[in-house]
């Protein structure tokens, strides 16, 4: 016993094989349309670093700016995951291919896109196809594999164009991420993990908006129970009402540990063990 730490802290002092850290990065944490032509916070999208895989998700508009300000690596993606063809979705995913390809030097890197953002009126150009070592429609309650890491797509969301949400496995955790949807029990009964992310855009549930509201996120929190839960991509009336705030209020509401998201911040999986 002795023995093993004693060689884990000198790997640790040689600075060789440190264990790979798990991250979720929010490149941004602005949704929907003002909040992203605006630009009041930045957008881009989620950046997953799991089990020496990395993935992207959602690439919005200034994906790449904001990817390659925090020093992540797009040549070193396996995938780009897009949950539904909505510009603060998509809109930098052309762009976010070419760098994953090297500038389209390497065929390489796999893209994941609901049928009709592949199809009908493509978001993604024909000429970058060829580089990509895959492209895969998403269909609902299908699971995939990218490297080390599998994922499911559980249900289609109730949302203007064909949209998906995901669960993560990794060797060690589970976590959900709930996109853009109107509210439905079909998100209590399909997004059950660890960590629970949730694309919350409005304050105030609207009867014509297809988003999630603060008090949709209150109750899916106390159905799912997830160690902890994530708000992102905030509408106008969420960030003139201070998601900071609504995560406390929502934390001491539910009993479970609540955070709002901010631009750039990195969640590290482990926290979940001690959460
Ligand atoms: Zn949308």
């Amino acid at each position: 016993m002795l023995k093993v730490q004693q060689s884990s802290i000198v790997t640790q002092v040689m600075g060789n094989e440190s264990p790979p850290v798990d991250t979720i990065t929010f490149l941004g944490t602005a949704g929907a349309r003002f909040a992203v032509t605006k630009q009041v916070l930045a957008s881009g999208g989620l950046w997953l670093d799991l089990d020496d895989t990395e993935i992207l998700i959602d690439p919005g508009p200034g994906c790449i700016v904001q990817s390659t300000k925090r020093k992540l690596r797009a040549e070193k993606l396996s995938a780009i995951i897009v949950s539904h063809r909505h510009l603060d979705h998509s809109a930098d995913v052309n762009i976010m291919i070419e760098a994953m390809t090297q500038g389209r030097l390497k065929q390489r890197g796999r893209l994941f896109a609901p049928a009709d953002a592949l199809e009908s009126e493509p978001v993604i150009f024909s000429y970058l196809r060829d580089c990509l070592d895959g492209i895969e429609a998403l269909r609902e309650g299908k699971s995939y594999q990218i490297g080390n890491i599998s994922f499911t797509t559980p249900i289609r969301h109730i949302h203007p164009v064909e949209t998906y949400g995901m669960i993560f496995k990794t060797a060690a955790h589970t976590f959900s991420y709930i996109a853009d949807s109107r509210y439905s029990d079909d998100l209590c009964r399909s997004y059950a993990g660890e960590l629970l992310i949730m694309n919350i855009v409005l304050l105030e549930a609207k009867h014509y908006i297809d988003h999630l509201s603060v008090a949709d996120a209150r109750h899916i929190i106390t159905e799912l129970r997830p160690k902890v839960a994530i708000l992102t991509h905030f509408g106008m009336t969420m960030w003139q009402a201070k998601p900071w705030e609504i995560a406390q209020r929502l934390s001491q509401e539910t009993g479970i540990k609540v955070l709002a998201a901010r631009d750039g911040m990195k969640f590290e999986l482990s926290q979940l063990d001690s959460a």
